[in-house]
């Protein structure tokens, strides 16, 4: 649909922002910080939400973070977006310019991706309410500790806004040349 203005929107805005996006997901690669641990990603998405004129909303334990965009005040539809924060403790094998710089410290599950998709799409979203284009409320949420099971909690921490559900292992596979088998496989990890 080439007269679609949302597609228009978008796609002016990944040419605008796809640089930043990838090395904002290649920077939390390189820093992995585990459970109830993620300051520093914490810090800097709240950063970059406040500068797009959000409000973001640190979570009582101090990191994972809130940001509402648009209103919903008219009775129309809030929408929640999630993402992860934490790394597992595995050392990173790769051999990436953005291979972790920490210690048995990995993004091997990928939170840093989930974590770049909501960060982009609040982005994109802060835009479209900007200019009047966004009809009710997008909740992002960037949880801690989704790894130790113990971060699906409330805003609050009174149960509110609780979080649950399936969570999705890293897949493993073959090293390349090696037979299945115990020690031979790692982390599937794409790039980005
Ligand atoms: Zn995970």
């Amino acid at each position: 649909m080439p007269n679609d203005p949302l597609r228009a929107d978008l796609c002016s805005f990944l040419t605008a922002h796809e640089a930043e996006l990838i090395a904002f997901r290649r920077d939390m690669h390189a820093h992995p910080e585990l459970g109830y641990h993620e300051h520093r990603a914490t810090r800097r998405i709240a950063l970059r939400l406040a500068a797009a004129g959000l409000r973001p909303m640190i979570l009582p334990k101090g990191t994972g973070l809130i940001a509402d965009i648009g209103d919903n005040s008219d009775g129309s539809p809030l929408v929640a977006l999630r993402a992860d924060l934490d790394a597992l403790p595995l050392s990173d094998e790769k051999q990436v310019s953005y291979r972790s710089t920490v210690p048995n410290a990995c993004h091997a599950c990928g939170h840093d991706v989930h974590t770049t998709i909501v960060l982009g799409a609040g982005l994109f979203l802060a835009q479209q309410a900007a200019a009047g284009r966004l009809p009710g409320r997008v909740r992002l949420i960037f949880q801690p500790a989704e790894e130790v099971a113990g971060g699906a909690l409330g805003r609050d921490g009174r149960g509110r806004h609780r979080l649950g559900g399936p969570h999705l292992r890293p897949a493993l596979r073959p090293a390349p040349g090696r037979r299945k088998g115990r020690g031979a496989q790692r982390p599937y990890h794409r790039r980005l």
